[in-house]
Formats: C-alpha cells, structure tokens, sequence
C-alpha cells in the first residue's frame, strides 16, 4: 500500500491536491475536515459537538478523528493505499495512525508537507470563505486560531516524521500544476 499524509497549515492547497493525487494514483482521500462536516450536515450528536468547535477554530479532541479514521480504515480494506488530508494533526494522533497501521501490517509511507507562509494563507482562506460557505473561512479571527492551533499543536508532527525518515517538504506558492508535479516526483520515488 501507498499512505501518504499530506500536509501543511489551512489553506496550504492540501485539498486541492489531494483530488489531483486520487485521480493519478487510484488511492482514497480521507479528510478528516470532510468528515466531520459530514458529520454535521447529517446532524448527528458527533457533528454538534464538533460545531462548535470547528467554528472557533479550535482543534476536535483527538479519540473523535482517531476514531473516524478507524473506521475508514476498516471500511476499506483492499484500498491500494491512503492520503491523509489534515490528520493526523497532533502529535497523539500521529501516534495512534501509526499503531493502527500496525495492528494491520501496515505503514505511512511518507509525509508531504506543503509550505506557505502566513500572510498568503490568510489571504487564501478568506478568498475561499466567499464562496465554500464554510462559516471557519469567512471571519478573520477564526482564521489566525486556526493557524495558531496549528502552530502549537500541528506543527510538532512534522518533527514525529522527520525521525523517521520520511518527511519531504515542498513549496505551496506556485500554480496547481507546477506543485502537483513537485508532489508527484516525491510520490513517485515512494
Ligand atoms: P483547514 O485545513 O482548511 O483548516 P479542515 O477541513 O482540515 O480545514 O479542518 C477544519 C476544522 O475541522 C479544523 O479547524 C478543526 O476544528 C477540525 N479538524 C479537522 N481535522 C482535525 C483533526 N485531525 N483533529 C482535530 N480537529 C480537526
């Protein structure tokens, strides 16, 4: 199997590549952003919960994604291989995708992390927030937490994988095409 986690700050292009990667390699996308807002668009206790963080910016407690990605992992289990889309984004988390990749004789194979500074992030995401109607991209302030949650907690995974020899960084400011072509010559070395 090829498991990929994609990486990188809101608004990086994570999402955008990760539709390129599943066309080219035949692998699964698992957001674990897409899924919690499946989770509140269907309403259900989980995706309450979630709201309300979400809408301040504010990191879901990890059991919640540990136990959504779980699940998929399960639900697809001839799957040629993964791209993890915003997960795993503590370092716990990273902890336990390794542990239950594991218990399936499995392994990441690499990280990819894409790099974008600060001042583009912001102007991206509230770009998005015009038309995504996700209610996190439309306000300022809910943007700075979220890129403050990921400079305290989601930045230290990059480190998690740095020791193990598999992180790759690339540079997230250029066309959707010249950063795919980046992505894959590392994917293909994989
Ligand atoms: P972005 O990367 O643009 O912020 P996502 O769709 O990945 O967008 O995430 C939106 C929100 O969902 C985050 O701000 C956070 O509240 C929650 N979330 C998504 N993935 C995780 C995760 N792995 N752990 C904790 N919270 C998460």
């Amino acid at each position: 199997m090829l498991n990929l986690v994609l990486f990188g700050p809101p608004g990086a292009g994570k999402g955008t590549q990760s539709q390129n990667l599943i066309e080219k390699y035949g692998l699964i996308h698992l957001s674990t952003g897409d899924l919690l807002r499946g989770e509140i668009s269907n309403g259900t206790a989980l995706g309450l919960e979630a709201k309300k963080l979400m809408d301040e910016g504010i990191l879901v407690p990890d059991a919640v994604v540990i136990g959504m990605i779980s699940n998929k992992l399960d639900a697809n289990k001839d799957a040629k291989g993964f791209i993890f889309d915003g997960f795993p984004r503590t370092v716990a988390q990273a902890a336990a995708l390794d542990n239950l990749l594991t218990s399936k004789n499995q392994q990441i194979s690499g990280m990819i992390a894409l790099e974008v500074n600060d001042d583009e992030l912001l102007k991206r995401l509230l770009l998005r927030g015009k038309d995504s109607g996700r209610p996190d991209d439309a306000n300022p302030e809910v943007i700075s937490k979220r890129i403050k949650e990921y400079n305290d907690k989601t930045a230290p995974v990059a480190e998690f994988y740095k020791k193990q020899d598999k992180f790759n960084s690339i540079n997230g400011i250029g066309t959707v095409d010249e950063i795919f072509t980046a992505i894959c010559a590392i994917v293909d070395a994989y």
